[in-house]
């Protein structure tokens, strides 16, 4: 049973709800080039997992079935006292493993580069949370072992996990206030509004998935002040609405410092210190300033109307194809949905370039229509994907209603700021 799977329907249909009291109440909270860019980061996520997840599975299945150090008893619920208890224990140390998780996230340069993609966002909404990296699979799975070494049954484990995950989905949004004695408890909108913080006060606070409490026991725990109203985003930002690079943005600087700094220590240093930390001569050399909160501005290049309805539109198609996707990976495996994943991959791109009106945004554009999407669709028909025969003319019309409109969209910018 895939929770999260089952969780999505919801999570768009809440995404909606909350875009259109957003629009009833002119608060302004969301701006399509920025929801676009946090789901398509999602969407990215979720995809390259198909291909990536099954390292941490293994290498639990592996610790579970060799090294565990108890066998618990059962596998799955009982309504006995022990069943229930196993399912809490079960829940609450997947949470205090989380807290660590994200903490040593944020502290650590290599594994910050991995998380920074969900806290890219300068805006705060429920788009926010599907905002997610492709990269956790190369550590996080690490501080979950020690669950699996005390050999607690992999579908518990799987399913608290997932549970995790979906309640994280509700606090990012602005549209809910303080929450008294919850806000000290749980993690509730408010104390993860502070997380994603870039005000010096809120930096490296509340960390939990569930409890808050593990913040106040390990003294990362900040109450929202009314003084100090939160500022979304990163203190370096991506400034870009390419999806693969938020991916890379934060592993290209330490790379470039670990390459060109000159003690060997130092090349090492870089990904395994302190995040923000850099060698002494490459602070000098390339000097790196955080953003100066007192003139920040949003990321927001300005693009035409008959643009942004455009992407809005290709959005649509890329939703749609996903979910596809997901149905094909459900019922085919990875290998069955290789080409379709490029295709869509493919799209996130374009769509990145169309929202930041680069010049050559259009020529790629079409590009992926006239060229990568016939030959991407040849491929699905080749594996057997049982397609409706009218995707024969779908397809086509598709291609040529959107190569003439985005080309149309070509035009100079009508305003200024897209929302
Ligand atoms: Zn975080
Ligand atoms: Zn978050």
């Amino acid at each position: 049973m895939n929770l999260i799977a089952l969780a999505v329907p919801f999570f768009l249909l809440a995404l909606l709800i909350e875009l259109v009291a957003d629009r009833l109440k002119n608060t302004g909270y969301y701006r399509s080039n920025d929801a676009i860019n946090s789901l398509s980061a999602g969407i990215l996520s979720e995809t390259t997992g198909y291909f990536t997840k099954l390292v941490q599975f293994t290498i639990w299945g592996l610790v579970l079935g060799h090294l565990a150090l108890f066998e618990w008893q059962r596998s799955w619920f009982d309504a006995s006292l022990s069943g229930i208890m196993l399912w809490v224990l079960a829940a609450v140390l997947w949470d205090f493993c989380y807290y660590w998780n994200h903490r040593l996230g944020h502290e650590v340069s290599i594994l910050w580069a991995a998380h920074a993609v969900h806290h890219q966002s300068e805006e705060y909404n429920l788009s926010t949370a599907l905002r997610q990296t492709s990269s956790s699979f190369i550590f996080s799975w690490i501080f979950y072992v020690p669950l699996f070494l005390i050999g607690i049954p992999a579908e518990v484990l799987v399913t608290v996990a997932a549970v995790n995950l979906i309640y994280q989905f509700w606090v990012h949004t602005r549209f809910v206030n303080r929450l008294g004695v919850l806000d000290r408890i749980f993690v509730t909108p408010s104390n993860h509004r502070v997380h994603h913080a870039q005000n010096k006060r809120y930096i490296d606070k509340n960390y939990g998935g569930i409890f808050v409490l593990w913040d106040r026991m390990f003294g990362t725990f900040a109450e929202e002040a009314d003084s100090d109203p939160v500022i979304f985003g990163v203190r370096k930002p991506l400034a870009n609405w390419n999806p693969v690079w938020a991916n890379f943005q934060v592993y290209s600087y330490l790379l470039f410092d670990s390459i060109r700094t000159k003690r060997w220590q130092d090349k090492i240093a870089v990904w395994f210190r302190r995040t923000g930390w850099r060698p002494a001569d490459m602070q000098a050399a390339y000097p790196k300033e955080s953003t100066d909160l007192k003139i920040f501005e949003k990321f927001d290049p300005p693009i035409s109307v008959a643009r942004r309805r455009y992407v809005m539109a290709q959005f649509v198609v890329v939703v749609a194809l996903a979910l596809s996707i997901a149905e094909g990976f459900a019922s085919k495996g990875a290998n069955a949905v290789l080409v379709p994943c490029l295709l869509l991959w493919a799209q996130l791109y374009t769509l990145g370039l169309l929202n930041e009106n680069r010049p050559y945004a259009v020529n790629f554009e079409l590009l992926r229509l006239v060229v990568i999407t016939p030959i991407g669709f040849l491929a699905f028909v080749g594996a057997e994907w049982n397609l409706p025969p009218a995707i024969g003319i779908i397809i086509p019309i598709y291609i040529v209603v959107s190569a003439v409109w985005v080309k149309k969209s070509e035009f100079v910018p009508e305003r200024s700021g897209s929302h």
